[in-house]
C-alpha cells in the first residue's frame, strides 16, 4: 500500500511538500500520533486540486489537518492522506467602512496571527479566541470559542472544496454551526473566510486580548501537551468541574495524566500512547457518569486507525 502511495503521486502535478509515514506526532499539540501514509503540503490551489482528485480516483481516504490542536491520532497513524493547508496564509482586507472592516482569511493562517492583526489595527470581534492555537480553518470546523465569543460570530462567508474537487462559497447562514461544531464534512476542505470585525481603539482591543490571555494562562496549563479541552461541557455545566469533583484530577494512565490546573485538559507527560489517553478518557467518564449521571461527550476529535501489528 504505501508503495502504491508514492508511485501513484509522483507521477501527477503536486507543487509542495509531501512526507510518506510521516509520525503524526511531531503534527500535533499532544505529541502523539502514529505515522499517516502520506502528509502532504500543497502550495497552491492548483496542487490541492489535483491531490483530491487523485485520492478520489483511487479511493485513498484523505484528512484535513490543521494546527493539530484539536486531535488525538490513534497509535497506528492516519490511513491515506492528511493534508495540511499550511501554505494558504493571506490576510487581505476586502472592504473598509467608518464602522467595519472585511477580511479575506486563508484556511491555514494560524488563529493567533489573525488574533494579533485584528489587536494592531484594533478590530473588535475576536478577542475571545486570544490563545486557541491552529488555523483558521481548525477554528472553524470546530467553531472554536471562549468567554462568550465563537468563530461563527464574525464569519461573512466560508468557501470550500468538496472531495471531487468542486469550490463552493457558503454564507454563513447557509452552515449549520452548533457549540464546537459547523456540520462540515470530514473531507471537505475550508480554503478560506470573509469575515466582519468592527473598528474601535486599538488600545481598547489590546486590553481586552491581554486580559483574556492571561485569565486563559492563569486557569489553564497552556504551556504543556494537550488538546485543549477534552470534553464537552455539558448543558449549564462545567465538564472540568464535574471531572475535579469526581476525584480525577491526577489521574494518571502510563504518561498521560488529568492536569491539576485544569481537569478537562490531559497532558502528555512524556511518551504517551493514543492508546492511554482513550484508557483515561474512559476512566474519566465513568468515574463522572457514576458520582453525577452525567455522560462525557468528547471535544476533541479522534482519528486514524488502531495499531496494525
Ligand atoms: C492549550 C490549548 C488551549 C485551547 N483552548 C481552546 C479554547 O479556548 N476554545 C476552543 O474552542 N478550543 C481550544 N483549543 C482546541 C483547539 O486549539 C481548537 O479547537 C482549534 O480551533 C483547532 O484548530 P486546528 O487548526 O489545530 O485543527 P486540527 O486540530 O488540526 O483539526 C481539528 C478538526 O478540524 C478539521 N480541519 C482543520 N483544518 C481544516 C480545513 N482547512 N478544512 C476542513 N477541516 C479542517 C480537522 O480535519 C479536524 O477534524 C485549545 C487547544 C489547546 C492545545
Amino acid at each position: 500500500m504505501k508503495k502504491e502511495l508514492k508511485d501513484i503521486f509522483s507521477e501527477d502535478l503536486f507543487e509542495g511538500d509531501m512526507r510518506f509515514l510521516e509520525p503524526m506526532r511531531k503534527h500535533t499539540s499532544l505529541k502523539i500520533g502514529g505515522p499517516a501514509d502520506v502528509l502532504a503540503m500543497p502550495q497552491n490551489l492548483l496542487s490541492l486540486i489535483n491531490m483530491c482528485g487523485v485520492l478520489q480516483r483511487n479511493r485513498i481516504p484523505l484528512f484535513p489537518l490543521g494546527g493539530g490542536t484539536n486531535i488525538l491520532v490513534r497509535d497506528g497513524g492516519i490511513e491515506g492522506a492528511a493534508i495540511s493547508l499550511k501554505s494558504f496564509r493571506r490576510i487581505e482586507i476586502l472592504n473598509r467602512d467608518s464602522q467595519y472592516v472585511y477580511l479575506h482569511v486563508e484556511a491555514g493562517t494560524l488563529l493567533q496571527r489573525l488574533v494579533n492583526y485584528a489587536k494592531e489595527n484594533g478590530y473588535g470581534g475576536i478577542e475571545g479566541l486570544a490563545g486557541i492555537p491552529g488555523t483558521t480553518g481548525g477554528a472553524i470546523c470546530g467553531n472554536a470559542g471562549a468567554f462568550g465569543c465563537e468563530m461563527k460570530d464574525v464569519l461573512v462567508s466560508v468557501e470550500m472544496l468538496d472531495s471531487e474537487g468542486k469550490i463552493k462559497r457558503f454564507n454563513a447562514e447557509e452552515m449549520t454551526f452548533g457549540y464546537r461544531s459547523s456540520g462540515i464534512l470530514p473531507d471537505q476542505f475550508i480554503l478560506n473566510t470573509d469575515i466582519k470585525l468592527r473598528i474601535h481603539e486599538r488600545e481598547e482591543v489590546s486590553a481586552k486580548v491581554e486580559n483574556f490571555l492571561n485569565i486563559k494562562r492563569q486557569k489553564q496549563p497552556v504551556w504543556e501537551p494537550s488538546a485543549g479541552c477534552v470534553f464537552k461541557n455539558p448543558s449549564g455545566v462545567s465538564a472540568g468541574k464535574l471531572i475535579d469533583e469526581a476525584g480525577c484530577k491526577g489521574m494518571r494512565i502510563g504518561d498521560m495524566e488529568v492536569s491539576a490546573i485544569h481537569a478537562n485538559f490531559f497532558i502528555n507527560k512524556g511518551e504517551a500512547r493514543a492508546s492511554d489517553f482513550i484508557t483515561l478518557m474512559n476512566e474519566v467518564i465513568h468515574k463522572v457518569q457514576q458520582r453525577f449521571g452525567v455522560i462525557l461527550e468528547p471535544e476533541i476529535k479522534i482519528v486514524g486507525r488502531e495499531i496494525v501489528n
